[in-house]
């Protein structure tokens, strides 16, 4: 047996009453429908493990995931029946796994419907595409005898521009409503997190907020009603004094005017802290605000610690990560933020 290695000096703390605060008012905001979670992408960087139980018991009944390979980890944390896969079945195997696992595949395409009647077909979802041509059955293969033969549990459909006031939300409202007319199903569900925020019309049966239960706002509606749920936090591994004139870090992007006491941070862009955050971020201490200096690198970052004398080497640091403000402040979306949270952390 090798030795356990130590603990990483990087950590991901979730604030599971946070996240589970977040869905209830996501749930109450979708109103007569249910909300869901998407949870792909290992729950938009935050974890299955550290996420997907605490919405189970906050009362979530469905879970969307991308990849096949996504499937099982939450499908052993919930009943299989309640995980959907939204890329579908795009080989045979991927169908006959779906009813291997007892999870739902999502069918896009009249190709994947006849994969999936060829498996065995069972349960499934349907995604129909009503405008952002990307995935998704055409509306005008709404009438192929194919999709009359699928046991649609969610006919699903996805918004282009819910997170704007954009003419496009109606016209893809328009469509979703008449493939609710045309083809059999047991519920609709149209909203992600922004288009819960565009109205009743949009709600369906079941809405599918990702990125506002881990704390992301995604438009000016849903503002002050979600709290914030990852909070990346790294130790300090060395502290230094600079002299007036000293620079830091590659290619010097950062020289000092004065003396100051410096920190170096276990974190880097190979974290998902990217170079963009260089000279403007900020990680908090006992208090105080403590900026970025010079440029970010693949492990570390440096900070000034000239505010905070009582900070030595081994104490940790919070990293500011409000999602709102560090897009506006990065370039980065708030999906890209969380999802490029590295594995390095321990969460
Ligand atoms: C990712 C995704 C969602 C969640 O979107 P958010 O904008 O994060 O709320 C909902 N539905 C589908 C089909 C998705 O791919």
């Amino acid at each position: 047996m090798p030795p356990e290695p130590p603990p990483a000096a990087l950590r991901l703390t979730i604030d599971r009453d946070a996240l589970a605060t977040n869905w209830r008012a996501l749930d109450g905001l979708s109103g007569t429908a249910a909300a869901g979670a998407a949870v792909k992408a290992d729950a938009y960087g935050l974890g299955v493990a550290a996420t997907v139980p605490t919405l189970w018991q906050a009362g979530c009944r469905d879970f969307f995931v991308a990849h096949w390979c996504e499937a099982a980890p939450v499908a052993a944390r919930v009943p299989p029946a309640s995980v959907a896969v939204l890329h579908g079945p795009l080989t045979p195997r991927d169908a006959h796994y779906a009813r291997d696992l007892g999870v739902r595949p999502v069918i896009n395409s009249l190709s994947q419907a006849q994969r999936w009647i060829e498996a065995g077909g069972g349960l499934c979802d349907l995604m129909v595409d009503t405008g952002i041509n990307r995935l998704g059955l055409p509306m005008a293969a709404l009438g192929d005898p194919l999709i009359a033969h699928l046991q649609i549990d969610v006919l699903l459909s996805h918004l282009a521009s819910a997170d704007e006031d954009s003419p496009l939300n109606a016209v893809q409202l328009a469509r979703w409503q008449e493939a609710r007319r045309h083809i059999a199903h047991r519920r609709a569900s149209l909203a992600n997190s922004a288009g819960i925020a565009l109205g009743p019309d949009y709600h369906g049966d079941l809405t599918r907020p990702g990125i506002a239960l881990y704390g992301g706002v995604p438009c000016a509606a849903l503002e002050g009603k979600l709290a914030q749920v990852a909070m990346p936090e790294a130790a300090l591994i060395q502290v230094r004094g600079l002299a007036p004139g000293d620079s830091v870090g590659y290619n010097a992007t950062f020289t000092a005017s004065r003396a100051m006491r410096v920190g170096v941070v276990s974190l880097g862009y190979a974290d998902g802290y990217l170079r963009c955050w260089s000279g403007k971020g900020a990680m908090r201490g006992h208090g105080h605000d403590l900026p970025v200096l010079g440029r970010v690198s693949m492990d570390m970052t440096v900070i000034d610690l000239s505010t905070a004398p009582d900070l030595g080497e081994g104490d940790w640091v919070e990293v500011v990560y409000d999602l709102p403000r560090s897009a506006q402040l990065t370039g980065l979306s708030q999906y890209e933020l969380l999802t490029g949270l590295g594995r390095r952390f321990a969460r």
